[in-house]
């Protein structure tokens, strides 16, 4: 039987963090996505889109690695 190299299987594909709200979504299937800083994020819908265009730095802060301790105020 043929063998088609390249093609993904359906409902095998991988899953993407909408970085507003932190929910899975399957990229095939967002209903919303923006190009920013040469990389293109996904959202779970246009309301998330519009708060990461507000403030992408917010939410880009603490994506990679582990999350920044919280400066604690002494007194
Ligand atoms: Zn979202």
């Amino acid at each position: 039987m043929p063998n088609q190299q390249g093609a993904t299987p359906p409902g095998g594909g991988e899953t993407v963090e909408c970085p507003v709200c932190r929910m899975e979504i399957d990229p095939e299937e967002a209903p919303a996505s923006l190009e920013h800083g040469g990389e293109t994020f996904r959202f779970c819908n246009l309301r998330c889109r519009d708060r990461f265009l507000a403030r992408p730095g917010f939410f880009l802060k603490g994506r990679r690695g582990t999350a920044a301790p919280r400066p604690l105020t002494a007194g």
